[in-house]
């Protein structure tokens, strides 16, 4: 019977006031060995009895109530009893002497909450100990009931927040919440078939963090990580509400700007550019700052339909536009900047460049790098010019990008190695310590002829290899990393150094450093221009001195326009100094160039020089 296990240690209350009916129940539930059982006479008693449990309902197990009991409203009491909650839920046999509710009470139980069953007075004991089994078992299969309609909407419940989790992560960017680059694709693309039909306005912002990798080397992925969602928290309070806003690369932040027009996007980047600008980062005890490049791709003047793929394309085309002129700034794509300009520029430049070539007016100038600790010169940089009509100097940046789309770099290349050499060895003798670092392309490594022309010409002038330094850019060590290594290596072993150029520019890993086979490291420009103002750069600059020193490199920082700035290097640490501060590029070799300066790197007293 499942009577005595449902009701073990639970208390009966009997609530009957008639004495020989409630001694016949009371015995009869004794002999089936329930032993918890209470009598109360009136209704007052009832709840008396119950005040106890009011805080474990479930500890009651029945009720037997007269449905004449004095003081009592039996229908409110079976409400407020077998209605606690929907698990606890006290069974109540009600005796009564209406013949018709007791018909009809099952059928009550079922409908309702409440869990009641009458029976007819004078009880009888079969029938009341039926009604009691009856009333427990409804009380058991609703609580399985209960139970698994409460686990089903759990389940849904987590399912749903799964689903919606999955539906999330595979749409945004996982580490800042924006979309990520399919679901921004996605989307628009569906905003461009819409703007193409209706002819609507519309600009594409490509943002990219200014040295980001940097940050991240330096002071690992997770500081990288904080200030990227920093960053990205910072954009998203200044662009309008409903933009479309995403992740699509490491550093690299897309924003389409519906409806608004080149100018209002120009606008917007601007604001965007200045707020980074303004923005500080702190990692500890080290505060950052930040800069942004943003290039912009507008559907104004789009004549044909645009594809999401090719309007990124071209934003992202500006922005490396924004970057290598100079970072922290706004550009607007220019189908013209891009490829017809280069184009025309290699038409113009071609025939000038293989004229320079077979007349001979390629020259060469000399800018000397200075040891900071002494203000001596160590060695100069050779830096190839053409002469132009009416005796005009063109200087590389015009040339130089042209050799390389057409491949005459390597013939501009070898002609530097090889007059870079025979002019150190037309050098009198008493300038024999005199040395040079010679820049050289990447594309100078992809041919074996270098090897040859280097040693062919230390063969013919006698001249000590140790004399030659040659300066290969970060990107350029990159491209070919194999073969360009190998190649330096062989170059090497002839006595030649090496330097590592524009370090930190561009792709930046202090892995390939470690790897690398280079005595210097030359710190891009870009680091030291602003270095006395930008505490970025300070702190930049000295980790770079620090891993540099740590791989036994010296380092070498350019652009060195002051005195101030001379003085804060030498303090930092950096081993070598170069530019206008010591001197410009010049035809002839002035061995005073860094003398006035060089007294004061001496001299230590930099209270004197401001700038
Ligand atoms: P680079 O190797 O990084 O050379 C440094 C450039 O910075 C030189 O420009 C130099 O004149 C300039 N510079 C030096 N000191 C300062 C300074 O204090 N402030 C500023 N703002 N600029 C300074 P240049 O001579 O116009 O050369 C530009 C680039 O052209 C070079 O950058 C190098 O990449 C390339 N280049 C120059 N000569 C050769 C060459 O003979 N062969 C090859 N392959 N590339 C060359
Ligand atoms: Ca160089
Ligand atoms: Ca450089």
């Amino acid at each position: 019977m499942i009577a005595s296990d449902a009701l073990k240690g639970k208390l009966i209350v009997v609530a009957e006031h008639n004495e020989v009916s409630a001694q016949k129940i009371i015995s009869s539930l004794r002999t089936k060995g329930f032993s918890n059982i209470c009598l109360a006479i009136t209704g007052e008693q009832v709840y008396d009895a119950l005040k106890p449990y009011s805080e474990e309902p479930d500890t009651v197990g029945l009720i037997v109530l007269n449905s004449a009991l004095p003081q009592c409203r039996s229908e409110e009491m079976c409400r407020n009893l077998s209605s606690v909650t929907a698990t606890a839920v006290v069974p109540v046999v009600i005796l009564t002497d209406d013949s018709y509710l007791c018909d009809t009470s099952a059928c009550q139980s079922r409908q309702d909450d409440c869990l009641t069953y009458n029976i007819n007075t004078p009880v009888n004991v079969q029938e009341l100990l039926l009604a009691i089994n009856f009333l427990l078992s409804l009380k058991q299969e609703r609580q399985l009931r209960h139970r698994q309609e409460e686990r089903l909407i759990n389940e849904l419940a987590a399912k749903n927040v799964i689903d919606a989790k999955l539906k999330f992560l595979v749409a945004h960017d996982e580490l800042t919440g924006l979309f990520n680059r399919s679901s921004f694709e996605r989307q628009l693309r569906l905003i461009l078939n819409h703007s193409n039909k209706t002819q609507k306005d519309g600009s594409l912002l490509f943002i990219d963090v200014d040295r980001f990798s940097l940050i991240n080397e330096l002071e690992g992925f997770e500081v990288g990580d904080r200030l990227l969602v920093e960053l990205a928290i910072l954009v998203r309070k200044l662009v309008p509400t409903g933009c479309l806003f995403a992740r699509v690369g490491a550093d690299e932040f897309c924003l389409f700007l519906e409806n608004k027009t080149k100018k209002q996007a120009q606008v917007l980047a601007e604001i965007i550019k200045n707020t980074v600008d303004n923005f500080r980062f702190f990692t500890g005890e080290v505060c950052y700052s930040a800069s942004v490049s943003i290039g912009i791709a507008t559907l104004e003047n789009s004549l044909s339909t645009i594809h999401p793929g090719e309007m990124i394309l071209h934003a992202r085309q500006a922005c490396n536009f924004a970057k290598s002129t100079g970072r922290d700034k706004v550009c607007i794509y220019n189908s013209e900047d891009v490829n017809v300009k280069a184009r025309r520029r290699d038409i113009y430049w071609l025939p000038l460049i293989r004229k320079a070539l077979r007349d001979n007016s390629l020259f060469l100038v000399f800018q000397p790098v200075v040891q900071l600790s002494d203000g001596n010169v160590s060695h100069y940089e050779v830096l190839v010019r053409m002469r132009g009509e009416n005796q005009t100097i063109i200087t590389p940046d015009q040339f130089i990008p042209v050799a390389e789309r057409t491949g005459l770099i390597h013939a501009i290349d070898l002609w530097v190695v090889a007059n870079a050499i025979d002019f150190l060895a037309a050098l009198p003798s008493y300038m024999a310590h005199i040395s040079l670092a010679i820049n050289l392309s990447s594309a100078a490594f992809q041919y074996p002829d270098l090897l040859s022309t280097i040693r062919d010409k230390l063969d013919a002038t006698w001249l000590d290899a140790s004399r030659l330094t040659f300066e290969i850019t970060e990107t350029a060590a990159v491209d070919n990393f194999e073969k360009t290594r190998h190649m330096i290596d062989k170059i090497r072993t002839l006595g030649c150094k090496f330097a590592l150029d524009d370090f930190g520019a561009g792709f930046c890993s202090f892995n390939y450093l470690k790897t690398f086979p280079v005595d210097y490291v030359k710190i891009d420009g870009q680091f030291i221009k602003n270095l006395l103002s930008n505490e970025t750069d300070q702190i930049l600059v000295r980790s770079m001195v620090e891993i540099a020193s740590k791989l036994g490199k010296k380092t070498i920082a350019e652009f060195v326009e002051s005195a101030g700035t001379a003085l804060k290097l030498k303090e930092i640490g950096v081993n070598f100094g170069q530019g206008y501060a010591f001197g410009k590029p010049e035809q002839n070799l002035l061995e005073g160039h860094s003398i006035t300066l060089g007294n004061l790197l001496v001299a230590d007293e930099p209270a004197c020089l401001i700038n």
